[in-house]
C-alpha cells in the first residue's frame, strides 16, 4: 500500500515552502502527516527574491538587503522615488531555503522526500507517483507547471519576462547603497522593451540584471553584451569580478492557471497564477495566497477559495495585451506609471490593495489609444 498523507506538497521552491512553513507553524496542522516531495534538495542560490513591505515581518531575519530609495530612468527622464514608509526588500533564496527548512524540520510530522514526481492522479485520494514511489493523499498542493500547461501558454496573452544578472564586485567604491535602480531604460536592444536593474548590496558589490518583456527569449551571449556594455558605458566600471549568475524566466500571462485547481489538487506558485501577470512579483503575493489557503482550510472551505481578486486579472490583462500588441511601448508605459502615480500608489495597485479611486488615477494616467484599443479588444 502506498504510505498516505493528509497534505502532499509537491515542489520545496518558494510556493511549496512558504506553504509548509505555515503548516508547521500552525497548531491545527500538529497531527496532520505532511509530505514535500521535491527532486532538489534546495542547496544553491538559484535567485535573488525582491518585494517590497511597510512592516517589519518574518522574512526580516533573513533578509539580506532592504532600501528606502529607488530610482526609474528613461530616455528622457530621471524619476526618484522616496518609498517610505515601503522598504524595497531582498532574500536569497539560499538563506530562504535553509532558514525555512530547518523551522519545518522542527515538526516531526512534516517529511522531506527527494524524489521527482511524474504524476498527480486524482481518485477518491489522490495519487503521486515519483520515478521510485507511490503515495497518496486527502489533498495535494501542486507546484509543477505541466507540459499540458506549457502547450496551452501560446493560446492566451503570454509574454516572458527573461533576464539574466550578475552579481559584480569592483576595485574601487562604485555603488551608492542607499538606491536601487528599479529600471534603466537607456540601453536597449532595438525597440523592445528592456531594461536594466541595479541592486547594490554594497559599496563595491551589486547585482546588475538585463531584463526583457518579450514574446521570444534571447541567447546567453545577448545578454552578456548589454550587461558589459552597460557597466562600461552606464556604471563607468572598467574593473570587476562576477562573482555569482542569476538567470531566469518569468511568465507574464492571462492564462486561467486557477481553473487547474480542483477539490482536491491546488496548484500553487507559478503553476498556481500566484505570479503577478503584468510584474512577475511574486514573492508577497505568495505569502497573502498562503494566509488565505490555511483560513480556507481551517474553516474547512475549498483551498482555492476567493484567492483571487477579477479587477486585477483585468487590469493585467489590458497592460498585457497593450505589451504584446505594442513592445515598443514599455517604456513610455514605465514612465507614466512612475510619474504620475506616487510610488506608494503603484505600490498598492502591484500589490491589489488599492482603492478604486487609485486604480481609475492609474488607468488615467496611461490613457492613450493604445489603451483605449486593448481596453475594448480584452472586453
Ligand atoms: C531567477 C528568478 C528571479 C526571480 N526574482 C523574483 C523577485 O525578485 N521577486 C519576486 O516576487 N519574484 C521573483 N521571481 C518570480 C517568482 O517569485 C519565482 O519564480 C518563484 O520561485 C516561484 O515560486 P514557485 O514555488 O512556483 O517555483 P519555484 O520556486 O521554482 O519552485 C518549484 C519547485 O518545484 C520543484 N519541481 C518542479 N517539478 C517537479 C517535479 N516533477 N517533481 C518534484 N518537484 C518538482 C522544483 O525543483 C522547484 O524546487 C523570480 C523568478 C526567477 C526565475
Amino acid at each position: 500500500m502506498p504510505k498516505h498523507y493528509d497534505y502532499i506538497i509537491v515542489g520545496n521552491g518558494l510556493a511549496g515552502l512558504q506553504l509548509a512553513l505555515a503548516l508547521s507553524k500552525d497548531i491545527f496542522f500538529k497531527d496532520k502527516q505532511i509530505a514535500l516531495i521535491d527532486a532538489s534538495t534546495k542547496t544553491t542560490n538559484d535567485k535573488t527574491w525582491s518585494f517590497w513591505e511597510t512592516k517589519t515581518s518574518k522574512w526580516d531575519a533573513i533578509t539580506y538587503q532592504n532600501w528606502q530609495k529607488a530610482k526609474i530612468i528613461t530616455s528622457n527622464k530621471n524619476i526618484d522615488l522616496n518609498l517610505t514608509p515601503y522598504t524595497y526588500k531582498t532574500i536569497r533564496a539560499i538563506d530562504f531555503y535553509t532558514e525555512a527548512k530547518a523551522q519545518i524540520s522542527l515538526q516531526g510530522n512534516i517529511s522531506f522526500l527527494v524524489e521527482h514526481v511524474t504524476s498527480v492522479t486524482e481518485n477518491e485520494t489522490v495519487l503521486v507517483t515519483t520515478e521510485i514511489n507511490n503515495y497518496t493523499a486527502n489533498h495535494v498542493f501542486d507546484s509543477r507547471v505541466t507540459n499540458n500547461i506549457k502547450s496551452k501558454l501560446p493560446d492566451y496573452i503570454n509574454i516572458t519576462q527573461h533576464f539574466k544578472g550578475w552579481v559584480i564586485k569592483t576595485e574601487t567604491d562604485c555603488f551608492d547603497t542607499d538606491t536601487i535602480t528599479m529600471m534603466d531604460y537607456r540601453l536597449k536592444d532595438g525597440n523592445q522593451t528592456t531594461f536594466t536593474y541595479v541592486l547594490p548590496f554594497s559599496k563595491r558589490e551589486a547585482l546588475v540584471e538585463f531584463t526583457y518583456f518579450t514574446e521570444h527569449i534571447v541567447e546567453d551571449q545577448v545578454y552578456d553584451k548589454y550587461l558589459k556594455q552597460y557597466i562600461k558605458d552606464y556604471l563607468n566600471i572598467k574593473n570587476y569580478q562576477i562573482i555569482e549568475t542569476e538567470k531566469g524566466q518569468i511568465p507574464m500571462t492571462n492564462f486561467p492557471f486557477d481553473k487547474y485547481n480542483t477539490e482536491k489538487v491546488t496548484k500553487i506558485g507559478t503553476a498556481g497564477g500566484w505570479v503577478k501577470g503584468s510584474t512577475g512579483y511574486s514573492f508577497k503575493h505568495t505569502e497573502k495566497k498562503v494566509d488565505k489557503i490555511i483560513t480556507n482550510l481551517k474553516t474547512n472551505q475549498l483551498p482555492t477559495k476567493n484567492l483571487f481578486k477579477s479587477k486585477y486579472k483585468f487590469y493585467d490583462k489590458v497592460f498585457l495585451k497593450v505589451l504584446k500588441d505594442e513592445n515598443h511601448k514599455g517604456e513610455w508605459i514605465f514612465q507614466q506609471f512612475y510619474n504620475k502615480n506616487s510610488i506608494q500608489t503603484m505600490f498598492r495597485f502591484l500589490d491589489e490593495e488599492s482603492s478604486f479611486k487609485e486604480e481609475l488615477k492609474v488607468m488615467y494616467s496611461l490613457f492613450s489609444w493604445s489603451f483605449i484599443k486593448a481596453f475594448f479588444k480584452t472586453l
